[in-house]
């Protein structure tokens, strides 16, 4: 394990997919996509509170880690490439405008102008 490349998102989902072989998530219900969107809104929930209650940055990242990491089982479970989808989304992402909306700036497609 220590010669894992931290860098790597292909060793980021070998060790999310590890952790489901671990425990055979996938033959218990732990791949069932609505249930992972329950487990995703507990943790965006867990962000917000850390947020909401002045947690300490490292209560913060250790939240963001929870939801990456059931994102990334998300992908594995739904069978599709998230590293994949997220560069073909930045692209896309990198080619919108933005506009101040509500005081704060609003990257978006705006499809009314
Ligand atoms: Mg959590």
């Amino acid at each position: 394990m220590n010669d894992v490349n931290h860098d790597s998102f292909s060793a980021m989902r070998d060790a999310v997919q590890r952790f489901h072989d671990k425990h055979d998530l996938k033959s218990h219900g732990g791949e069932e996509l609505a249930y992972r969107v329950a487990l995703m809104a507990e943790e965006l929930g867990e962000i917000s509170a850390c947020v909401t209650k002045g947690k300490d940055r490292e209560a913060l990242a250790e939240e963001c880690a929870d939801l990456l990491i059931l994102l990334i089982g998300t992908a594995i479970s739904a069978d599709f490439p998230l590293d994949r989808a997220f560069w073909d989304k930045m692209d896309a992402l990198m080619k919108r405008s933005s506009r101040m909306v509500g005081g704060r700036i609003r990257v978006s497609e705006f499809r009314d102008s």
